[in-house]
């Protein structure tokens, strides 16, 4: 166990892999802060619904105390029928019946909460451990890796945090603090592909009945649109429960005014509606009864497809979650990789009670390991589905 005085675990923004990772101390009794850029977790929409794998929830519950998981368990939707509809989505028609992903995780069916939701959870009880408005842009470090030493963040400001004994990065695919610690080896692609997320009543969803649901639309010149859904049983009839949708476009065929990808609301809402005008009848109504205010844009991201690269090991900066290992959303599987690096790494920490050299590296050797696996099943994926492509060398990053 840590010892009272030991120096905090600085953790750089409060996303789902932050929050478990910092569960995991809580757990452990290992002090912690989280530095967080936005100003409440209701700053900007959360809707969007995550599928979880049978390894994602199995990180989740080797963190969770009992009581917890069984609220996160509760709080998640399971769906049958564990493969993929695939329709065209303008003639209706379905084009292959029932894909053979490997989407069902636990007994059968397919598991998926909300992030707002995820996040509401994985928060619970680190409310006095979070610093709102803290833009971490990068770290500092003073003296030996030994017990002696520290490490502090900077934030956009000016002003830095206290000294801590470690730095996480889990701030997402701009994070700073991945930027500083592998020397710009750790990228993020622009795929050039661009999504919209909707929200509608799921009285809206009728029309398809219950499943996890590949609707794809070939006739727009610009390039091909789909649709992923996900309609879970015994609240189709209640028009106060929505369900969401993810859009995806292939390069150049879903473009936010003035390329700006933060436009949320009406504008990318409109745009979703004329993209799918000529959708059949049965699935028109998920877009077309959307709640304009939830619908968002979303630019398609993608680390470096090879792998995560090898940087020189720092002992006290680490990094989890997106801001190392960002994908797709083919196979729906970032989120699932960001809580197992919270586990992994939370359980390293827990075993040498608290920061010690030698952490990081027996963590980020693991990591690697899955990351890529995950990264390289997701861009290959994306670039089947979505036709999307990385030149390493040249493609632009964010
Ligand atoms: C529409 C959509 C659908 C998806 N569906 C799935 C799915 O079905 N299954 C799946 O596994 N994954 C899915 N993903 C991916 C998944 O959401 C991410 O992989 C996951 O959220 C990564 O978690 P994270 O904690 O690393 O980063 P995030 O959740 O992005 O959290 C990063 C946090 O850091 C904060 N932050 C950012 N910059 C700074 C800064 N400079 N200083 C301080 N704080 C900062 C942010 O505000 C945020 O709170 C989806 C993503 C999208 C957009």
């Amino acid at each position: 166990m840590a010892t009272p005085q030991a120096k905090p675990i600085l953790i750089s923004g409060a996303g789902l892999a932050s929050l478990l990772l910092a569960q995991s101390l809580r757990l452990s009794r290992i002090p912690f802060r989280i530095y967080e850029r936005d100003s409440s977790f209701h700053f900007r929409g959360q809707g969007y619904r995550l599928r979880l794998s049978a390894e994602g929830l199995d990180a989740i519950e080797s963190v969770l105390d009992k009581p917890t998981f069984a609220k996160f368990w509760d709080a998640c939707g399971k769906t049958g029928g564990a493969g993929l509809a695939a329709y065209n989505a303008v003639t209706g028609e379905q084009t292959e019946h029932k894909v053979p992903e490997g989407l069902a995780s636990r007994g059968g069916k397919v598991v998926g909460i909300s992030r707002g939701d995820m996040r509401r959870i994985f928060a619970e009880g680190l409310e006095d451990r979070i610093e709102w408005g803290k833009q971490v842009v990068g770290y500092e470090t003073e003296g030996s890796a030994d017990q002696e030493g520290g490490v502090r963040l900077v934030f956009a400001d000016g002003a830095k945090s206290d000294w801590g004994s470690m730095v996480v990065g889990g701030e997402g695919i701009y994070s700073k603090v991945a930027k500083q610690l592998s020397g710009g080896k750790l990228k993020v692609y622009d795929t050039g592909a661009r999504g919209i997320h909707g929200q509608a009543p799921s009285t809206s969803f009728k029309g398809l009945g219950e499943g996890v649901f590949r609707l794809r639309d070939d006739t727009n010149e610009r390039g091909g649109v789909f649709l992923i859904t996900n309609v879970r049983p015994g609240e189709l009839d209640d028009p106060t429960v929505e369900f969401g949708w993810t859009m995806v476009g292939e390069p150049g065929a879903i473009r936010a005014p003035n390329d700006d990808y933060s436009v949320v609301g009406k504008t990318a809402a409109d745009l979703a509606k004329d993209l799918t005008k000529n959708w059949h009848p049965k699935f028109k109504p998920l877009i077309d009864e959307m709640k304009e205010s939830e619908a968002a844009f979303w630019k398609i991201t993608c680390s470096t497809p090879s792998g995560v690269p090898e940087w020189t090991n720092d002992p006290r900066v680490t990094v989890i979650g997106d801001a190392v290992h960002s994908m797709t959303p083919a196979g729906g599987i970032g989120a699932n990789t960001a809580v197992r690096d919270s586990a992994l790494l939370g359980r390293l920490l827990r075993e040498a009670g608290g920061y010690k050299p030698g952490v990081t590296a027996a963590y980020e050797k693991e990591m690697r390991v899955y990351g890529s696996e995950a990264v390289h099943e997701s861009y290959s994926t994306a670039v089947r589905q979505f036709s999307i492509k990385i030149d390493e060398e040249t493609s632009t990053t964010v």
